[in-house]
């Protein structure tokens, strides 16, 4: 993209309204802008960045085959009224009424639309386990919506839905979604911590919400270092082994980790001091196993293996897509801007023209914008080298590659590393390959 002809509308000033770095960073870096309380328009650049995170999460469920399907965000109010949650869910749920007077709902989540689906199609216990999600904007009407995409009204959740036979296959389940949350996380480039939550009358040790640590979050969080330690793109585990799923559940979850609303000081004490990690976190994600509840509620059964209905075990989890954008602000960005993890940076490099109009570094700079236009940003405003140099921190692009007039002579550019500071003086041809 050619800056001087996109839409990335950049601020030089900090916005009154927010009230939190990820919230300043994402209003002045251009990329959202709000358009009523807790209800945001994603500008050139903030969609691109919602579009790699959606990707991520798309693959790591794609992987342990999930299937991707896309429900409407409007409902109607009769499927509630079925499981018992319309009049129960109370103010957060926007209601809505149509010309004909019939009540829908602007979905907050989708557990009775998705039994909905799968009672009507699923007769059989052969067809199981099946596990669906989607990427969709869910509308909760939050009675504080703050800090900008964080806590908004309308948000993007990409959440799934697992349903099979009995308990022990949603274990499983719920263990292989576990496993695609932390190779997620790890892939977006944040540590996001599993902790134990609370599992209401369920009762059992399968509801996990997944946290970042950043001291604006509204969780306290305690935790064991040796999760920091934990590599799950590395480690292969066989997702088809109910062994492997559980030794890797018990490794991940045999570290101390809790949220406040869990905290048990007695456990945490035996921890050793040096390995405690105490501070505030954000939830990005949050897995879940309720069994049979909304199955029995809504009566949907499918035949068992011996020919008896049965209600399938079913589990939700939800990932917070538009959260995450300024959750990993929140963690990662400098008194400069913002530092994107190179997987979900909106250009994976910005190629800084500090001399627009010189023939060399013009020149230099089109052969560096034409080996890749859809990864790089070409700053070639009429700008002062200065304004370049802090628009590019600002946006936090993962690499700059800075073309200045006694270099270009040589055919010779300076690479910087947004997370590092790093400068280096290489060739166009090494820039190139360092940076795609
Ligand atoms: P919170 O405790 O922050 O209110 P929640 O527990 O109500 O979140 P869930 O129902 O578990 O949220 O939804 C799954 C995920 O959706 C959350 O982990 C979070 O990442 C995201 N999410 C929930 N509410 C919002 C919101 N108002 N704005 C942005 N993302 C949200
Ligand atoms: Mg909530
Ligand atoms: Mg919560
Ligand atoms: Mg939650």
């Amino acid at each position: 993209m050619r800056l001087s002809r996109s839409f990335l509308p950049t601020l030089k000033e900090n916005p009154a309204e927010a009230q939190i770095v990820s919230h300043r960073l994402m209003l002045r870096a251009g990329l959202i802008r709000q358009t009523a309380s807790g209800i945001y328009a994603w500008l050139p650049a903030g969609l691109r960045v919602l579009r790699n995170i959606s990707q991520i999460v798309r693959e790591e469920q794609d992987r342990i085959n999930a299937q991707e399907v896309l429900m409407p965000t409007l409902q109607s109010a009769d499927l509630w009224r079925r499981s018992g949650r319309y009049d129960a869910y109370g103010p957060e749920m926007l209601r809505i009424q149509d010309r004909h007077k019939r009540e829908l709902l602007y979905g907050p989540t989708n557990e009775e639309m998705i039994t909905d689906l799968f009672g009507q199609s699923v007769k059989s216990y052969k067809d199981m386990p099946q596990t669906l999600y989607h990427i969709q904007w869910k509308f909760r009407d939050e009675v504080r919506p703050r800090f900008g995409v964080m806590r908004g009204r309308e948000f993007l959740m990409k959440d799934a839905y697992s349903f099979d036979v009995d308990y022990t296959s949603a274990v499983a389940s719920y263990r292989r979604m576990m496993l695609a949350y932390l190779r997620t996380f790890q892939r977006l480039g944040v540590q996001a911590v599993p902790m134990r939550a609370d599992t209401g009358p369920i009762g059992g040790d399968l509801s996990h919400e997944f946290l970042i640590l950043a001291p604006t979050g509204e969780s306290g969080v305690f935790y064991d270092a040796a999760l920091e330690e934990q590599d799950w793109l590395d480690t292969p585990v066989d997702t088809e082994s109910n062994d492997a799923l559980e030794a890797f559940f018990n490794r991940v979850t045999a570290p101390y980790a809790a949220t406040d609303e869990m905290h048990d000081t007695q456990a945490w004490e035996a921890v050793p001091e040096d390995r405690r990690r105490e501070g505030r976190g954000v939830e990005v994600g949050h897995i879940f196993y309720f069994g049979t509840k909304y199955t029995q509620a809504m009566g949907v059964t499918v035949s068992g293996p011996d020919g008896a209905p049965l209600h399938p075990e079913m589990g939700s989890y939800g990932i917070g897509v538009s959260r995450l954008a300024g959750a990993i602000i929140e963690a990662s960005h400098d008194e400069n801007g913002i530092i994107w993890p190179d997987s979900v940076a909106p250009f994976r490099a910005a190629i800084l023209n500090l001399k627009m109009g010189d023939a060399q570094c013009d020149a230099l700079c089109e052969e560096l914008y034409a080996a890749a236009p859809e990864y790089f940003l070409y700053d070639d405003r009429p700008e002062r080298a200065g304004v370049k140099f802090a628009d590019a921190d600002l946006m936090g692009h993962p690499w700059q590659i800075v073309v200045g007039p006694r270099g270009a002579k040589e055919g010779i550019v300076e690479l910087k590393r947004r997370a590092t500071g790093e400068r280096s003086e290489v060739s166009v041809q090494d820039a190139l390959t360092r940076v795609l």
